[in-house]
């Protein structure tokens, strides 16, 4: 199909966004890398009246160290994300997602700010902002606001942005001393999505995990922290038996409402991911999630990529 018709403007400052939104109204959308944005017209799913173009807005570009970890702006690429030695430092499981999204051309062109904007269940990122307790920093009429990534994903393709509201950039701590962080995911095999991802970031002091954050995608509506299997992490030594026994307390996590998308229905998934009713057998969710505990804990994400050969 085609698109259908619509006006197309460039922004220059964040401050002609909302002046260039003002005049357009109410159905204009904000066009950054249009991976996700272009494919949504040819479909028909968005029919806005006026395209504005961000993606050459400086207040919207750049990684940059802040206070207590690193300011990635919204239009920085996945490609340069998987790319930087900050991110890479301050945040290995955040590089190791945007270096398994897509193809070469999705990620020299998407942008993490349009990623988590269009909160597709199955992208990668929501799910490791929320293990790393990332903030999203947006600007709207009223000014500028933080929110954190846990309540910022609320539904399929739901966020908390408010209406007008950009999002200027993401913050994400940087890792405390004796963490290590990790991201697996069960890919489509054709366009990459995440039909299950797990993020972990897993803080060890004297061989025991002290802290476990742990997110779950592609499963529910949006990414959502697994708190029954952080539970069961804390305060133990992370061996392969604790690991196995904490990933098996994802089942209580997902509550049995695993979705389906145009990707993976909901049967298919119920079938290959939460094998976590029968947490005994080895099966696509629990062995996702016990490799990316196992990487965590050992900080080594880059083996964990390679070892499921992504
Ligand atoms: C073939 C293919 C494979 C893909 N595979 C994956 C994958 O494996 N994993 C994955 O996570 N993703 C995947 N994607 C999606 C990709 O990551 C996109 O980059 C992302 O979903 C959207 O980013 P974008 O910059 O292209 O946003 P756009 O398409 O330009 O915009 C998407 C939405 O976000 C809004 N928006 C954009 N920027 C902002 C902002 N700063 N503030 C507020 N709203 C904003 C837009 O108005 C629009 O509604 C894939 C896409 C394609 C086409």
């Amino acid at each position: 199909m085609k698109a259908p018709p619509f006006a197309y403007v460039r922004a220059a400052t964040l401050g002609d966004v909302f002046s260039l939104w003002a005049q357009a109204g109410p159905d204009a959308r904000l066009l950054a890398g249009g991976q996700s944005l272009l494919a949504a017209l040819a479909f028909r799913l968005s029919e806005p009246t006026t395209l504005i173009d961000i993606s050459r807005v400086p207040e919207l570009a750049g990684i940059s160290a802040v206070g207590d970890g690193i300011r990635v702006g919204a239009l920085t690429t996945h490609a340069e994300i998987a790319a930087s030695a900050d991110v890479q430092k301050a945040a290995p499981a955040l590089a190791e997602a945007a270096m398994l999204i897509g193809d070469p051309a999705v990620r020299s062109r998407g942008t993490i700010g349009g990623n988590i904007a269009h909160a597709d269940p199955a992208s990668d990122l929501p799910t490791v902002l929320v293990a790393l307790d990332a903030r999203i920093v947006a600007v709207g009429a009223s000014g500028e606001r933080t929110i954190g990534a846990d309540g910022f994903f609320t539904g399929i393709m739901s966020t908390a942005l408010a209406e007008n509201e950009v999002v200027t950039a993401i913050v994400v701590p940087a890792a405390p001393r004796g963490q290590g962080s990790a991201y697996v995911k069960f890919p489509h095999p054709a366009s990459r999505y995440a039909v299950i991802g797990v993020a972990a970031a897993v803080t060890m002091a004297n061989n025991e995990c002290s802290a476990a954050r742990v997110a779950l995608g592609g499963l529910l509506p949006h990414a959502t922290r697994a708190t029954a299997v952080e539970r069961a992490l804390t305060g133990k030594s992370l061996d392969t038996a604790t690991i196995a026994s904490a990933a098996a307390q994802v089942a209580s996590d997902l509550g049995g409402e695993v979705t389906g998308d145009i990707f993976a229905s909901a049967e298919y998934r119920a079938a290959v991911a939460p094998g976590v009713c029968r947490p005994r057998r080895h099966t696509a969710a629990h062995g996702r999630l016990a490799r990316a505990l196992w990487c965590a804990s050992r900080r080594s994400p880059r083996w964990c990529a390679r070892s499921i050969g992504v």
